[in-house]
């Protein structure tokens, strides 16, 4: 496994403004992947993200036109240095017109002239009719978030009867051959530790990455606590129960999840690889290379940011693009070192995780 180094003393000099830049901070990281989170909106109810009665919903005009969305990511990419771009939300597939703007993303070319890579993360509910024209508009790649396989306890957890549908989604996704399909479960105490081995099982069989991702304190606040919460040493324990696992060689990079072959112990046919992503217990902002835009507009440098820059109005007041690239490079310029979710004196930002985009 890659050993997390602490981020180097500041050395570099402020970004420049004439609205080429990339996005760098003085901590020397570039941010490479834009998160654009399309709809605050959801048609499940996970607990650990939102609550049963939802939440309070961004008005329509508060919310990015496709127009603007395409705009901005269109900066991000072609002046900014942004080469992947992820949309989600919310549900993104709740957006109508994803087709039209990952098929806009997808004619960008990156700095080094190649297409931008596009990828969804999605709950998977209306994806299987969904996936033609998502290809054809260019998507690469699909995340379907599925955090149990057993019916009851996925309704109590999303709060609606929907398993079925998200099996078929990974299904489609497969067979689409969208590669690789990963699948992304959050464990949470006392509710789904059981599905850690039947979910590894259930990926492996099927040749889809199964990432597990600890629990943040981002979704209803009395429903994460750092004591309670399973961490990733935890996950690793229960899959030794049916894998034995060996790190993975290929260098984690920029990517969240540290990887581990996967062997089952009876099962020796099931074999691949899983990732376990410790957000909370071993962060890795040290290598993180992301820039978030929330569906109103806002830029965020991370996911737990207490502060954002907006970008909406100055688009609404007519803004050009350089005014807008600087900006967002100023914004970059000032992110923090760390989230400081492994502090106890962390605070959990105002905006929840389906509002900022995961
Ligand atoms: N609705 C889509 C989905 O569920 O995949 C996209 C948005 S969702 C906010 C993105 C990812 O964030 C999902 O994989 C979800 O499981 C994860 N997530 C949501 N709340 C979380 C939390 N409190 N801690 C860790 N992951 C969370
Ligand atoms: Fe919806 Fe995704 Fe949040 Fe679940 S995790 S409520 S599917 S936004």
């Amino acid at each position: 496994m890659t050993t997390r180094l602490p981020l180097p003393t500041p050395t570099l000099p402020p970004p420049r403004v004439d609205g080429a830049e990339q996005l760098i901070d003085t901590h020397g990281r570039v941010a490479r992947d834009l998160r654009v989170s399309l709809t605050d909106r959801c048609n499940l109810r996970c607990t650990y993200c939102m609550p049963a009665e939802g939440l309070e919903w961004l008005p329509t005009e508060l919310s990015l036109s496709d127009d603007e969305v395409i705009r901005l990511i269109t900066i991000a990419v072609t002046r900014l240095g942004i080469r992947q771009v992820r949309f989600t939300g919310g549900e993104p597939l709740l957006r109508r017109s994803l087709e039209e703007i990952i098929a806009a993303t997808s004619a960008l070319r990156t700095d080094e002239g190649r297409p931008v890579a596009t990828a969804l993360t999605t709950n998977g509910l209306g994806l299987p009719r969904r996936l033609p024209g998502l290809k054809k508009a260019g998507l690469d790649r699909v995340n379907i978030s599925l955090d149990t396989l057993d019916r009851e306890r996925f309704t109590r957890l999303t709060r609606r009867d929907r398993l079925a549908d998200v099996l078929e989604a990974v299904d489609a996704a497969l067979a689409a051959g969208m590669h690789p399909v990963k699948v992304n479960s959050v464990i949470m105490p006392g509710v789904n530790e059981d599905d850690i081995v039947p979910l590894a099982e259930y990926c492996l069989a099927r040749g889809a990455q199964l990432r597990f991702i600890e629990q943040m304190p981002l979704g209803p606040r009395d429903k994460w606590k750092r004591e309670d919460m399973v961490t990733a040493g935890q996950i690793l324990d229960s899959l030794r129960t049916g894998f034995e696992l060996t790190p993975a060689e290929e260098p984690q990079g920029t990517a969240p999840a540290a990887l581990w072959n996967a062997r089952g112990v009876d099962k020796r046919e099931l074999t691949g690889s899983i990732g376990v992503i410790a957000s909370v217990t071993r962060p890795f902002c040290g290598d993180c290379d992301r820039t978030r835009l929330t569906t109103d507009g806002a830029i965020r440098t991370c996911l737990f940011s207490r502060t954002e820059t907006s970008l909406r109005e100055m688009i609404r007041g007519g803004a050009g693009d350089d005014d807008l690239a600087a900006v967002w490079a100023g914004a970059m310029w000032g992110k923090l070192p760390g989230h400081g979710i492994d502090d106890p004196g962390f605070l959990q930002p105002d905006r929840p995780m389906s509002a900022i985009g995961g």
